[in-house]
Formats: structure tokens, sequence, C-alpha cells
């Protein structure tokens, strides 16, 4: 199907040349690249296959064929030495931005050009990494849908970017701006904040006509917010219930910073499509989980990396900070693996800009700790994360249609996680970004 299309373009391109084709000549090549997979995982959660060729036109998968083919192919990229599997998806991350000691300075020093340039270096540094999407749950909206499509029209390297632009937070909440002089506040509050359903139906429509994908919001207290109020509810129910029919009325679906079980059950009760972190959600959080369809997206890393800085000495880390960072690690790998158990639908995401970008793959090994299976962790960052973010038929699979999201790693990883870390191939919608020999 995809084959004769080519064809045609090909026909089509040749009537503009005037001149004898050059496919007159030498047989035109069918596809652009075939790779030949020493072990194949086309669909995680399935059993890999030995000695297989993945055929590529463009940016997109024509076919999946037996043995190692190289007739018809342009170019030949051998992987017989390693294990082929789908390019990786991280459900929550920062592309524009990194925690460190001067992290809070970046509000009044960086400009949303500024931003988008620290972008570009960390979505390389993603892309490189083996995750060829992300979504962005919370940043500068200028300079992150500027890179989303910078990235998307091919000027930029990185993974495909499913962006929120700011989290829509009640005043004082997490994602409100926090830790500065009242005047200073007062200079750098955007539209993102709302108080009371009308308002935050505002929010979610100034959010969607700015180019949100998806609407992110904040139902609780925060970690990272350097306000001591602690992790529970912060949007009340009538708020969350507006957010919810407003972005499903607008085709957005809505995703839920929470650690409180108070606001992880709200939110879940409100309709909302995804929780992010969870700490707190106990058996009964479960089953709201279950009966709404809700995915649950634990960022285990971020736990993990707040909990070493907060435990430093001279950490750079507020007071307020430094508490809650301490307890929440612990908390939430028990929590993951009760969910697991129970049956929540869980997507692979890392919260990543609290930890180093390129490092998103450290998550498999606690995925691994919490209980998961190598194969489990690996479906929940490809074909359960891709249904999270909307995108199975776009990505998360090796399968004809899709995009050409595909990577490569030495060894078995549905057997060890380990070789997650050090990616050795990367393509990206056909163009290959990484290929290390
Ligand atoms: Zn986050």
């Amino acid at each position: 199907m995809v084959r004769i299309k080519f064809t045609a373009a090909a026909l089509a391109v040749s009537a503009f040349a005037c001149a004898a084709p050059a496919w007159a000549q030498t047989p035109a090549a069918a596809y652009d690249t075939c790779i030949q997979a020493g072990a194949l995982l086309a669909t995680p959660g399935q059993a890999p296959l030995a000695q297989q060729t993945v055929r590529i036109t463009g940016s997109r998968i024509v076919d999946v064929v037996a043995g190692y083919q190289s007739q018809g192919c342009a170019r030949v990229i051998d992987q017989q030495a390693r294990t082929v599997l789908p390019g990786l998806i991280d459900s929550h991350v920062h592309i524009l931005s990194e925690q460190g000691p001067n992290r809070r300075f970046d509000a009044v020093t960086k400009t949303s050009a500024d931003r988008a340039f620290d972008g570009v270096v960390y979505a390389k540094r993603t892309l490189e990494a083996g995750f060829t999407t992300v979504a962005d749950l919370g940043g500068d909206p200028e300079a992150v849908f500027a890179l989303r499509d910078a990235i998307a029209a091919g000027k930029v390297s990185g993974p495909r970017i499913v962006a929120a632009g700011l989290a829509i937070t009640p005043s004082g909440g997490h994602a409100d701006v926090n830790g500065f002089a009242p005047e200073v506040l007062a200079a750098l509050r955007a539209n993102n904040r709302c108080n009371g359903a009308d308002d935050c139906r505002r929010a979610v429509r100034e959010a969607v006509q700015a180019g949100a994908d998806i609407i992110k919001i904040t139902a609780t207290g925060g970690v990272l917010s350097n306000t001591n109020a602690g992790l529970a509810q912060q949007l009340t129910d009538e708020e969350l219930k507006a957010i919810m029919q407003t972005a499903h009325s607008m085709g957005r679906a809505v995703v839920a910073h929470a650690h409180g079980k108070d606001g992880i059950d709200a939110a879940l009760r409100a309709g909302v499509d995804g929780i992010e972190h969870g700490t707190y959600g106990d058996a009964e959080s479960f089953k709201l989980y279950k009966q709404s369809g809700a995915w649950y997206v634990p960022t285990l890393l971020a736990g993990v990396t707040v909990k070493e800085e907060a435990g430093k000495p001279g950490t750079w880390m507020p007071k307020p900070v430094q508490e809650k960072a301490l307890k929440v690690a612990d908390t939430a790998i028990g929590t993951v693996r009760e969910a697991r158990k129970a049956g929540v639908k869980i997507a692979f995401g890392t919260d990543t800009g609290v930890s180093r970008h390129g490092d998103n793959a450290r998550e498999f090994a606690l995925l691994v700790q919490a209980g998961f299976t190598p194969a489990e962790a690996i479906k929940a960052a490809t074909v359960d994360a891709a249904e999270h973010l909307r995108l199975s038929a776009e990505t998360g699979r090796i399968a004809p249609g899709l995009a050409a999201d595909i990577i490569a790693v030495d060894g078995d990883p549905t057997k060890d996680v380990a070789p997650l870390t050090a990616v050795k191939f990367v393509m990206a919608r056909g163009t290959v970004a990484k290929d290390v020999r």
C-alpha cells in the first residue's frame, strides 16, 4: 500500500523533471532505510523476534519482514548485534529547565528566548537518551510551544513534544509563582492562576488558545514549591469539575499533579485523565483509577532525586521544600507497588528537569524495584505511554504506518533494564539522531 504510494510520488517528481528520469536507468530504491535487527521488540508486551528487518520510507515505517533484508533499500543500518525497540516515551518532563541551586533566579533573569535555547540543549540530550516523545507538563508557554513546533518542523533535533504550557493552579498553588517578595510575585503572575469554577474555565480556554495540547493542573500542593502549604487538595471539587468539562469539550485530556490522597481522589472523581506523582494514593484511590480508566504516572525518579538533594548537608533547598522532599520518595515506591498489584494503568514518566535531562531511563530500575518486570516497564514507556498521550496511531510500537521512532540497545532489555540507560541507536521520525559503533 505505502509502497504503491511511494512509486506514484516518484512518477510525479519525474514528470516535472522533463529529461529521462533517473529511475529509468537505475532501479529506484523502494525504501529509504532498512534496519536489520538482531532482536526486534516491535510491540512491547509481546515477545521479541530474532533477525527481523524494519523498512522505512520518509518518516514512516513501511513494514517489518523476517530475516536480514537489503533488497530495494537505499541505506541499510546494521543493528544485528542489538535489540531494536520503539522509541521511548516520557509522559512527564520539563524540557526548558533543570533544578539546581540557582534555578529560582531563572524566573527573574531569563527571557522566553533564553528558555527556548535551554530547551534546545535539553531536547537533544533527551532524544539521544532514546526518548523520541515527551510530554512537557509545565513551562514557559511561548518557549515550549515554539520548541515543540521547531522540532516537528525538523528545524531542531529533539523528541516529539506534547506540551501543556503553564499548569493551571489556584492562587498560591504549586504552579503559581512562589518564594519571592510580594512585588516580584505580582510582576511575575500569569494567566494560569484561577479561583472559582468560572475562572478555572477561563484558564483552560486561554491555555488551549495559547497552544496547549494537554491541560496540566495542580490538584494538590507540591514538593518543590517554596511554600509551607503541605501536599493536600488545593483546587476545589467545583474547580476540578469545571476544568475537566471545559478541557474535554475542547478535545484536551487533563493530567493532575497530585500528592495528597484527598486531591488524588477528588481529581479522579471529577474525571481527570491522568494523575502525576500520586504519592499518597491508597486502595480507595486505586478503585477510582480503575473505575474511570485514568492513568497513573508515578515519576519515581523525581522523588529519589529530591530526597538525595534534601539529605545533603548545606543543601540549596529552602526548608519547606526540604521537609516535603525527605518524605515522598519512600512512600511513592510503595504506592506504585500496590497500584500495580491492584491493576491500575501505569504509564512511564519521570518529571525530568527535577533530575538531569538525559537520565530519564533511570526510572526503569525504580519501576523494577516497585515490582514491574523489565518487559512491563518497557511497555509502560512505549505502548502504554502512547495510549495515555493519545498517540497510539503515531508511535509506541514498530508497525506499518507509524512514525519511524526506533532505538537499539545492547543485550535483552526484557530481561535486564540496565542497557536502556545506554541507548546505542536512535531514529526519530525517520532521521538518525545517534548510532554508536
Ligand atoms: Zn513536573
